[in-house]
């Protein structure tokens, strides 16, 4: 029987084993950690208490095999089930709870007309177009690309738009807005070319039908639980607190891994989910090339003693000056009435040094002015944390940095599959199970 290793226990690693070993093949996942789940965890402050690591609300894939794995054996009465979330965003000093897409009639009413003009005069993408400047200038024309996305994206990254991928928008959504009523907008959604570039006016129209799930009395970190019961019950052999020490070549194949304590696995496919600069500096390869980039993400955990003002699953902050990127309210998502302990987490993304500075005060200020608590609220318990390599900085030459990477360890390693986050193909949790998936298949794996 062939044996595969699977290196990382996060999401991408877990669903992988388990998919893998669906199939028959012998498979071990290595984790560094003692707990599988990597970015999927909940820290507990104290009994019922949770605060998870940054908005992680698990939703189908549409792929039928993986929707089994990762929600057929959940206890249905312990998950909410919701057909869609209530996302909402902050925009021109409003908040906006039926939308996550920003709702351009809020602006100054000279910088709407202008930009309504521009983006009406929009034509198809031009091929050359490789970095977000220009490509947002042609996609929503230059008004709301000045006006909008520019200063978004330049809090977000750190960077300029000419910095950026002509993509770097769309790891945060920002590929729709909304310029008037659902009458409006269902009318201009009927032409294909501005469907893409319109919303509509709230959450509940054109719903997916993918359903997303969340604990009602726990954190994410429920999920991973859950999932690693499957796993051990499917029979994937898990290792937790290993790692790789040193792997054994021959010709182009891994054929044995060392791990950190001493033990040898025989190996006829390795599954790599951890940073490929581990791999680099484990196979001695020569690599020049630049590597991905990432931007710190600071989590501020608060617990308030009145409710929110909002019922929102979670809210995008879209205002340049805030520093909050976004807020998950854990009281309306593991119930529909809200009911103590009042909890959210709101995230900020930055450079470390920067994040480090942020007193949790001017945090509760932001969600203040916003309007998501009341000007009477206390916060009870507060806790900030920071994921140094959070989200990845798409600056244009990210995807190719990334391809090198691994065209350099193929050249090296034969049988080696690189996914999930850190392979730098997709950095969303669905993305990256689809893409996993896909890719599996295509190697005739699963
Ligand atoms: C702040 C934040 C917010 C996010 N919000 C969302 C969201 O709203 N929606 C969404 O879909 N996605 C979100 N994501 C992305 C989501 O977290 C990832 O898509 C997903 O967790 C990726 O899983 P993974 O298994 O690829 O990687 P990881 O979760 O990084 O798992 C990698 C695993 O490998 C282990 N490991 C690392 N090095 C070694 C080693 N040397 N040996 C052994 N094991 C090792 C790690 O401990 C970890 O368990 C967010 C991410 C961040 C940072």
């Amino acid at each position: 029987m062939k044996h595969i290793l699977v290196i990382g226990g996060g999401i991408i690693g877990l669903i992988s084993a388990i998919l893998l070993k669906n199939q028959q093949y012998e498979v071990t996942l290595i984790e560094q950690n003692e707990k599988l789940g990597g970015l999927l965890q909940s820290s507990i402050a104290s009994d019922g208490l949770f605060f998870d690591y940054g908005t992680h609300i698990p939703r189908e894939t549409g792929v039928k095999e993986l929707d089994t794995i990762l929600f057929e054996s959940l206890n249905k009465n312990e998950w909410n089930m919701y057909d869609y979330l209530k996302v909402g965003n902050y925009f021109e000093g409003k908040l906006n709870i039926d939308s996550q897409f920003i709702d351009v009639t809020r602006m100054d009413s000279d910088v709407f007309v202008k930009g309504l003009f521009d983006l009406l005069h929009t034509t198809p993408i031009e091929d050359s177009v490789n970095d977000a400047d220009i490509y947002l200038e042609q996609y929503f024309g230059e008004t709301f690309k000045r006006e909008i996305f520019a200063p978004i994206l330049e809090k977000l990254y750190g960077k300029k738009l000419c910095e950026l991928h002509k993509n770097a928008h769309k790891l945060f959504g920002y590929t729709r807005i909304i310029c008037g009523d659902q009458f409006l907008s269902s009318n201009f959604k009927k032409s294909s070319f501005f469907d893409d570039k319109l919303a509509n006016t709230n959450n509940k129209i054109g719903i997916s039908g993918l359903k997303s799930y969340y604990p009602k009395k726990a954190g994410i970190y429920k999920f991973v639980e859950e999932l690693e019961i499957l796993a051990v019950r499917t029979g994937v052999n898990i290792m937790k607190n290993k790692t790789i020490n040193s792997m054994e070549l021959d010709e182009r194949m891994v054929k044995e891994v060392v791990l950190s304590d001493g033990l040898n696995l025989q190996c006829d496919y390795l599954i790599w989910t951890i940073p490929p600069s581990f791999l680099i500096n484990k196979i001695d390869v020569d690599h020049q090339g630049a590597i991905p980039q990432f931007r710190s993400v600071g989590l501020f955990n608060f617990e308030f003693d009145t409710p929110f003002l909002v019922d929102n699953h979670y809210i995008y902050c879209n205002e340049s000056i805030y520093k909050t990127f976004r807020i998950t309210l854990y009281s309306n998502l593991v119930s529909s009435v809200q009911s103590s302990p009042y909890t959210c987490t709101v995230e900020i993304l930055g450079d470390l040094d920067e994040i480090q500075l942020i007193s949790p005060e001017s945090v509760v200020a932001e969600l203040l002015s916003m309007k998501i608590i009341s000007s009477k609220a206390k916060v009870l318990f507060n806790k900030n944390t920071i994921i140094k390599n959070g989200f990845p900085i798409m600056t244009n030459n990210h995807y190719d940095n990334a391809h090198e990477i691994e065209e350099t360890i193929h050249k090296k390693i034969e049988n080696i599959i690189m996914l999930g986050k850190n392979s730098n193909k997709s950095f969303f949790m669905e993305d990256s199970l689809r893409d996993a998936y896909e890719i599996l298949k295509k190697k005739d794996l699963i």
